[in-house]
């Protein structure tokens, strides 16, 4: 009896096991079994394979040379001595998404009548999808005696701009700061620089220079400081509305702009600095104690003349779609495509969502329907303590999650004005995206200004409907 029923109570059991594992199978969305090879492993490269890894697309191999991942944007707050250069790296294999096919090597050209891309070695990987992501180069040789003066110790010249440098800038205004003897000067001379090329998070270069600065003021040494910022625009942002605030904030706390100015020569050992101005071409000297140099970057080398690429180098995509113009299988997103945002970290958590959802519906051959507003953000550091939030989309059109006029609910009650939402912005970069950026962005849980709440995919007519606030650009 007892056979009989454990028997049957068997059978029922794996009758109902069978119908819910069949009712899972039915149920199951369908694993796309496409290979999509992903080229770079930076912020873009492994946000998406996260995405994907989370979705029913699994097969993916992402290729990327380096066996460290770097967090960049910490690397202001590591040249302003209020983070340590080690916490911005990780090895490749404890953020690369489980199940990821990791290829550790470098993408020398492409071929995408054949759907195939040829790595360094001369391998050739087949795909079915292809996402660039690998970023933009960043050249220190473009400019006679930075690389000298970055690797000579006492040259005064530094950097944020690289993992290696990150570190001397703090170190190099520290001596300098604290030697206190300036030869025959009263003063220090500290130059912070702007690039001539396109920049990525072109706030940065100024981003050190308010928290040195700063950093002087509260140390009681500001009165023994020149403090200079060149550049080779008009102003002090590409978007007038914060160009203006910054402009404000540089007079009254006396940092000196030299506009239309470019850096072109430097001579480490004498500490001279050459610029050109960019109209008149005439040059001018300018002896320095300290440095920061933003150097000039380009499309990567193997990205200019691919048949990817526009003129410039950077892989052509349609600016909402972030699909290749020329190729409807090949997707590109962050610093190596020629849409018109700012290239930041920021832009990347609202572009990532974008394409995954595009290249879903390209696969499931529908119309793509997601759409990059062009959003971009920059935590723009003004002191040790305080951060202005600077939040836009293509053309400079504002786009502030925290403001009262059209930010989104219930952020905008926070408003983006005054001493407390500076603070408030300042624990945002300094602790929260830190640790968003491990936890969550490198999971594929992150969803820029949606947080950790998948959107839906916001769509052309929502995006061009949404409120603006005084929509401007300098560029
Ligand atoms: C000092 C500094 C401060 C910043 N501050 C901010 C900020 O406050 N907020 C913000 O949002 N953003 C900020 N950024 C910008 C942000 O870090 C970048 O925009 C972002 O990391 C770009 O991501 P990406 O994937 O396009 O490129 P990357 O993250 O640079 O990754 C590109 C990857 O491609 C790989 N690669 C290159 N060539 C090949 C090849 N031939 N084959 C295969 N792989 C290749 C590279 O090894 C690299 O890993 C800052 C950047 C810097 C340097």
């Amino acid at each position: 009896m007892f056979r009989f029923v454990s028997k049957n109570r068997s059978a029922i059991l794996a009758g109902t096991g069978a119908t819910v594992m069949g009712g899972y199978l039915f149920l199951r969305p369908k694993q796309h079994p496409d290979r999509i090879v992903i080229v770079g492993g930076g912020t873009g490269g492994i946000g998406v394979a996260a995405m994907l890894r989370n979705e029913d697309m699994k097969n993916v191999t992402l290729i990327e040379p380096k066996d460290v991942h770097y967090y960049q944007p910490l690397w202001t707050l590591c040249g302003g001595g209020v983070k340590n250069v080690s916490e911005s790296a990780k090895p490749m294999k404890d953020i690369l998404p489980k199940g990821t096919n990791w290829v550790q090597n470098k993408v020398e050209s492409f071929q995408p009548t054949e759907n195939k891309i040829t790595t360094a070695d001369g391998k050739k990987i087949e795909y079915d999808y292809l996402v660039v992501a690998a970023g933009i180069e960043t050249k220190f040789d473009q400019v006679p005696g930075l690389q000298e003066g970055l690797e000579s110790k006492d040259s005064g010249v530094v950097s944020i701009y690289d993992y290696n440098w990150a570190d001397k800038t703090f170190k190099t205004f520290q001596r300098v700061s604290g030697s206190g003897a300036f030869g025959d000067k009263q003063k220090a001379n500290y130059l912070f620089t702007f690039s001539p090329t396109v920049l990525k998070c072109a706030g940065a270069p100024q981003k050190i220079m308010w928290l040195l600065e700063d950093t002087l003021r509260s140390q009681g040494k500001r009165d023994q400081a020149n403090i200079t910022y060149w550049t080779p625009g008009g102003t002090m942002f590409g978007v007038k509305y914060y160009s203006d605030k910054l402009n404000k904030i540089r007079e009254d706390r006396g940092v000196e702009a030299k506009f239309k100015q470019q850096l072109v020569k430097i001579d480490p050992e004498n500490k001279v600095a050459t610029f050109e101005n960019v109209d008149t071409k005439e040059k001018v000297e300018q002896p320095f104690d300290m440095l920061h140099v933003a150097p000039h970057m380009y499309a990567p080398a193997f990205l200019q003349g691919s048949p990817l690429s526009d003129a410039k180098g950077f892989v052509d995509v349609d600016k909402h779609t972030m699909q290749s113009t020329k190729f409807s299988n090949v997707f590109a997103l962050g610093d190596c495509t020629n849409t018109p945002n700012s290239k930041t970290a920021a832009a990347i958590t609202s572009q990532a969502p974008v394409l995954v959802h595009n290249l879903r519906r390209e696969i499931e051959g529908k119309k793509l329907d997601g759409f990059y507003t062009g959003y971009a953000s920059c935590p723009l550091i003004i002191s040790r303590g305080h951060t202005m939030l600077a939040e836009f989309g293509y053309g400079g059109r504002l786009m502030e999650t925290f403001s009262r006029e059209t930010g989104k609910f219930p952020l905008k009650y926070v408003g983006t004005d005054g001493d407390l939402q500076m603070r408030f912005f300042w624990i945002l970069k300094e602790r929260l995206f830190p640790f968003v950026y491990w936890k969550l962005w490198t999971r594929g849980m992150w969803y820029g200004t949606n947080g950790p709440i998948k959107p839906a995919v916001i769509k052309k007519e929502e995006a061009t409907t949404q409120p603006v606030l005084g929509a401007s650009s300098t560029k």
